[in-house]
């Protein structure tokens, strides 16, 4: 459970941002988060009470939407650093009501220059996922702090110096561990143990988790972030931190008598220095008369619910029962999948079919392969895009080739949605890919590394050709959806999840049970997920209770089988509403439910 300590909170609000300037945020009477809040005046949603408390608190100081989604971020690295933080990267997208355009932020962890693919293959075989996760090699050069710092220059009201302010605090001050918390580490304990400085940190001097209620502090991290406060960007991408990283990458802290070897990776000091954020214009897509706006390339979230949608909007869900309407979603996303991962990779270094992919007339040509009254019983295959733009160049993966997006591991990643009063909206998704990163922390730096390399395909034939294959300066592929639905000009719904390759089917399904079903945006997320993701076994994967659910029964005799994931994904998101006022969401129950806040809450 995300709960925030009375104290806490009052501390947060008074010494992280100044008591004097900055007005404060209601507290709530009781200590348990809400994952609803309606109002106006601006808003935020993540996963952890205490930043959306940070957001919120921000934008009643005059802050704006992209303060206020950097300042959650921030504090998330604090209380969430499972999920993100500054050792890892990230996508936003930010509305800009003034100009009333969309843009994002591509702060993706990249390969290091020397990280070429024969690294990742021993004995003529890929690395086992276990041994690359937990290694040098695994960690891209991270995007986060740059993508912060970028982002809040050019859209942003505030410095970065100023909206690290509540999560130095936080770091100093400690927080509560949570069962969430406590979980995250007892399911990585034995990798934790076998790195010295992550055992230091996040593990008692026995070796064991924290225990819940324990007062969780991370000195180093907060010397880290106010380094970085003090120094600007060039302490973390040229100066002490940088050198920090590059160590640690190299010369992995293992612990004596470690149960595991862990590699050592080829990241160098040039590798920081020359990292880029990248402004891309967002993907759009259209479906029943909304236009959908997120990341492009190296993302893979929209062009993918777009390749869904294209399919399923020739399906019409008021004459259709529930269950034929997700049978049709369910094979359209896995024809959707098999393209995603044909298809799809850093258009700097492959060419991406990505007009042919989008037309209608492909759409229509590959609805023919759609089985209205039967489930597929294998994986699809790819189609060809190519004839429908005249484009000839696109290179699809070898068939049969291996997968980054195993699907059953139990990724972590995690999205803050927020706006104020002016109308901006930030749709923010930051990762450090597994949950633990990597599992090494910086020494004396109190982060945890990424493993973002781990989503790069590495196909079984070390020199066959893939969109997603590692190379020197390449971002892998990336299943993140930061997303911003709009109708006639108007922003109706932002959101975005976490969950590796589910992050894509969470947020899709999530839009049809609101905008095909029509059930209530808190409905909607809190409905059981289902995700087809073209498995090679063909089977979806589900929650427990949409495996119970009547829809999973009238399905399975279509042919569908689910396999049990446990929770599926954590949204959070905020509807807007034509009067004005907004309804901003995280989950009710999955991850120990999120909090949601507005800042001036309807009477
Ligand atoms: N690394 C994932 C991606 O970029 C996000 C992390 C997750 O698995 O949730 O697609």
């Amino acid at each position: 459970m995300r709960r925030l300590a009375f104290s806490v909170h009052v501390s947060l609000l008074c010494l992280g941002l100044g008591c004097a300037s900055v007005p404060e945020a209601r507290i709530p009477l009781s200590s348990a988060a809400s994952p609803i809040a309606v109002g106006q005046g601006g808003a935020a949603a993540s996963v952890d009470v205490r930043a959306t408390a940070a957001a919120i608190s921000i934008l009643k100081a005059g802050g704006n939407a992209i303060d206020a989604a950097v300042t959650a971020a921030g504090v998330l690295g604090v209380t969430d650093p499972f999920s993100c933080g500054i050792g890892g990267g990230g996508f936003m997208v930010v509305y800009l009501a003034d100009g009333k355009r969309v843009v994002t932020i591509d702060h993706r962890e990249t390969a290091p220059q020397k990280l070429q693919r024969s690294l990742l293959y021993e004995g003529g075989a890929p690395l086992p996922f276990a041994a690359f996760l937990t290694s040098g090699l695994s960690t891209g050069v991270p995007g986060t702090i740059k993508g912060w710092d970028e982002a809040l220059r050019r859209y942003g009201t505030r410095s970065l110096s100023d909206v690290l302010q509540p999560a130095i605090r936080v770091a100093e001050q400690g927080f509560d561990v949570d069962t969430t918390f406590f979980e995250q580490t007892s399911r990585n304990i034995e990798r934790f143990r076998d790195i010295s400085s992550t055992a230091a940190l996040y593990l008692t001097p026995e070796s064991k988790p924290w225990p819940v209620g324990t007062v969780f502090k991370n000195p180093d991290l907060a010397k880290t972030y106010r380094l970085v406060a003090q120094e600007g960007i060039p302490v973390f991408y040229q100066g002490e931190i940088a050198r920090a990283i590059v160590s640690t990458v190299t010369r992995p802290p293992v612990t004596q008598g470690a149960s595991r070897t862990v590699r050592p990776g080829v990241m160098q000091l040039s590798d920081l220095a020359s990292y880029e954020v990248i402004i891309r214009p967002p993907m759009s897509s259209n479906y029943r008369g909304y236009t959908l706006y997120g990341m492009g390339l190296p993302g893979s979230g929209s062009l993918t619910l777009a390749l869904t949608f294209n399919l399923l909007e020739a399906y019409d869900p008021s004459s259709l029962s529930r269950s034929a309407f997700l049978h049709r979603y369910l094979e359209a996303s896995r024809l959707a999948f098999a393209d995603r991962n044909a298809f799809i990779g850093d258009p700097a270094f492959i060419s991406v079919p990505e007009k042919g992919l989008l037309s209608p007339d492909y759409a229509a040509e590959r609805r023919k392969t759609l089985g209205v009254s039967r489930a597929s019983a294998q994986a699809a295959e790819p189609g060809n895009p190519l004839p429908f733009v005249g484009q000839t160049n696109g290179v699809p993966a070898p068939s049969g080739s291996a997968s980054s997006d195993p699907g059953v591991l139990d990724k972590e990643t995690t999205h803050i949605t927020t706006t104020d009063a002016a109308g901006n909206i930030v749709s923010y998704t930051c990762t450090v890919e597994y949950e633990g990163g990597n599992g090494i922390v910086v020494p004396g730096y109190g982060f945890f590394l990424n493993n973002e390399m781990t989503d790069f395909d590495l196909p079984a034939d070390p020199s066959a050709p893939h969109p997603n294959a590692p190379a020197p300066g390449k971002r892998p592929r990336s299943s993140m959806s930061p997303l911003i639905v709009f109708k006639n000009g108007a922003p109706v719904l932002a959101l975005g999840s976490p969950g590796g390759g589910t992050i894509i089917t969470t947020v899709g399904q999530t839009l049809i049970n609101n905008l095909d079903f029509g059930m209530p945006i808190e409905q909607a997320i809190a409905a059981p997920r289902v995700s087809q993701r073209n498995a090679p076994d063909g089977r979806s994967t589900a929650e427990p209770e949409f495996i119970a659910s009547p829809e999973a029964t009238e399905l399975s005799a279509l042919g569908h089988q689910f396999t049990d994931a446990g929770q599926i994904g954590a949204v959070t998101a905020i509807r807007f509403h034509p009067d004005g006022t907004v309804t901003a969401l995280a989950e009710p129950r999955r991850r120990g439910g999120g909090s949601a806040m507005v800042v001036s809450p309807a009477k």
